[in-house]
């Protein structure tokens, strides 16, 4: 049996997931919109891992006997405007995930709730890629984004992103 509040973190932690999924939708958009198919591509593969984020929650908790709520999710209310802006914005995203996943893993070792510690260390780590990734691309949009022909490579290297399913199996 679960820890009570550390059940009730990971509980939320699954709609927070599938926000981030429609948050990366958001952006997807914003950069079809715009002709940015690559970017737009990236977008979309990010907003599938975010899904398989939030079910590996979810399983972890009925793998556990804990039943599920799934809650409402939040419309994505960002304003984006130039091209970086939604690289920016998913940067703090990430920093604020990061966050969100440090206070599960305190209360689990609060709780000395070691198999949720173990579960989590896998989302500790991913933490620190996705935020590198996110610090990459604006790295890389500061310097070749505002010319035609960087924007055009870069756009091109984005689309080559392609969905793998996660490194994480329960
Ligand atoms: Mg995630």
């Amino acid at each position: 049996m679960l820890n009570e509040q550390v059940a009730k973190l990971l509980n939320t932690q699954i709609n927070k997931e599938f926000y981030s999924a429609y948050l990366y939708l958001d952006f997807a958009n914003f950069y079809k919109e715009k002709g940015l198919d690559g970017f737009a591509n990236w977008y979309q593969v990010q907003a599938q891992e975010e899904r398989d984020h939030a079910l590996l929650f979810m399983q972890y908790l009925q793998n556990n006997g804990v039943a599920v709520s799934l809650e409402a999710i939040d419309k994505p209310n960002i304003v984006l405007k130039e091209n970086i802006d939604p690289l920016k914005a998913g940067l703090a995203h990430e920093q604020y995930v990061t966050d969100l996943i440090h206070t599960i893993y305190e209360a689990a070792s609060e709780a000395k709730d070691f198999r949720t510690l173990q579960f989590l260390d896998w989302f500790v780590k991913e933490q620190g890629e996705e935020e590198k990734n996110a610090d990459d691309m604006i790295k890389k949009m500061e310097l070749f984004g505002s010319d035609a022909k960087g924007l055009y490579m870069l756009d091109q290297e984005l689309g080559a992103r392609s969905y793998t399913a996660p490194s994480l199996t329960l």
